[in-house]
């Protein structure tokens, strides 16, 4: 670890895939990176389920041992538990094994001169001279700070970093829980079963994903509707209707908040910028924060890079999260639906419309449609408005 006056060109809060994948682009880039996390290893209190969409999988290299077999078939059932099967030609899902992929992400990491700090607590920065900041960091109860040139908030949901840094911050969530199981034999193709009820998953859904080697059985809604630790007891049972679950044990717990509310729009300053769940980049319609946070950071290591050579704040001025947000208008209308729909009969009716062919052609694009989140690099390239400019 470096010394109290070493200054870093950037402090990375949070060793989540956001964080993992910015940190390493930037080492990659030559700038000297000190990540921190407050876990004391990347494989313990994994959150996610991990499932990986097609368009991630084409467009980025995860290593094929940190993924589970491909999924093409998806289940969609009603409040009634009628089933509607859509079936895609390609392999539209993986379900990453997340442990490994966040300790080979973070060998990567190091291997690109990333500094590493686990079990290390971000506990505020402050704005210092030659515009930099001091950032406070707590070990084993001893409290440290650092100085960086650039702060990366890519510390989930609830970021103190933006907080901090006086960038926005996510309003809307739902939360998550979900067991892994195993023992459960698999009959059929691997497949993602997908149930709508707004009791046990009011204003999303509950799943089983199985692969063939892992099942993930989870409900996600609204916390002020539902208690998800009683749903998720009553979703087992109305799971072992699907698949067989008698031989089956709970290998984990995972579960947390998923910012709904769309990317938010003021994301980065002269000061810092947010990755990941903590920029609210997380598709508003499907809860998938996974290929957003790989893009999102893909293009912060790129902005910072400029930044860090030039000394122009103008340089962030593509990251914002204004030009994300109108791509988002579709998606957060369909959220707004969903939300709204609290009564069985009523999702039940629109269920029943999923069945004429142009519904059915909707649920289609949900599940296996490429626009999870826009593609940065084109939302991003847009000419910087003197507004745009001044605010940095
Ligand atoms: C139950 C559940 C299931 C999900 N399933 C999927 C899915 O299947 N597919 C999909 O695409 N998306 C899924 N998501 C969403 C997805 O997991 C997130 O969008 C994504 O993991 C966000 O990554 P991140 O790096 O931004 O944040 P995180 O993974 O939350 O990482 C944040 C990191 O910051 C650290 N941290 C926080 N505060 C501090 C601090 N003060 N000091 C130091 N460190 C700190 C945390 O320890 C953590 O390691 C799911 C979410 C949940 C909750």
């Amino acid at each position: 670890m470096s010394g109290n006056n070493e200054p870093f060109d950037v402090v990375v809060i949070g060793a989540g895939l956001g964080g993992l994948h910015c940190a390493q682009l930037l080492g990659e880039r030559g700038a000297r990176v000190l990540l921190v996390d407050r876990k004391r290893a990347l494989d313990e209190a994994v959150h996610t389920t991990g499932i990986f969409v097609r368009r991630t999988l084409e467009d980025f290299a995860l290593p094929e041992d940190c993924l589970g077999p491909p999924v093409r078939h998806v289940t969609l059932y009603s409040p009634a538990r009628r089933a509607l099967s859509l079936e895609s030609p390609f392999d539209e899902f993986r379900v990453g094994r997340m442990h490994k992929l966040y300790l080979r992400r973070l060998a990567e990491c190091r291997r690109a001169g990333v500094v590493w700090s686990p079990s290390t607590r971000y506990a505020g920065s402050v704005e210092a001279a030659q515009s930099s900041s001091l950032v406070r960091l707590e070990s084993d109860g001893r409290g440290r700070e650092v100085r960086a040139r650039f702060v990366v908030g890519a510390d989930g949901a609830r970021s103190r970093v933006g907080r901090d840094l006086g960038l926005d911050e996510n309003h809307e969530w739902i939360v998550g829980v979900e067991e892994v199981l195993s023992g459960v034999p698999l009959a059929g193709p691997p497949r993602f079963h997908c149930f709508l009820d707004p009791r046990l998953a009011p204003g999303y859904l509950a799943w089983l994903v199985h692969d063939g080697e892992e099942v993930h059985l989870g409900v996600g809604g609204y916390a002020a509707r539902f208690n998800p630790v009683s749903a998720l007891g009553e979703f087992r049972e109305v799971a072992a209707r699907v698949v067989d679950l008698r031989g089956a044990t709970v290998t984990e717990r995972r579960g947390g908040q998923i910012p709904v509310g769309g990317v938010l729009r003021r994301i980065a300053n002269r000061r810092g910028l947010l990755v990941g769940d903590a920029a609210g980049a997380v598709s508003p319609l499907t809860a998938g924060g996974l290929d957003p946070c790989l893009r999102l950071s893909g293009l912060a290591a790129r902005v910072i890079t400029d930044y860090l050579a030039t000394g122009d704040p103008v340089a962030l001025a593509p990251y914002s999260g204004d030009a994300f947000r109108a791509r988002f208008v579709s998606r957060l209308w369909m959220r707004r639906a969903l939300k709204t729909l609290t009564h069985p009969r009523l999702l039940e009716l629109s269920c029943a419309t999923m069945r004429l062919p142009v519904f059915k052609q909707l649920a289609w694009h949900v599940f296996f449609g490429r626009g999870s989140f826009p593609e940065v690099e084109s939302a991003a390239i847009q000419p910087v408005t003197a507004r745009e400019s001044a605010a940095f």
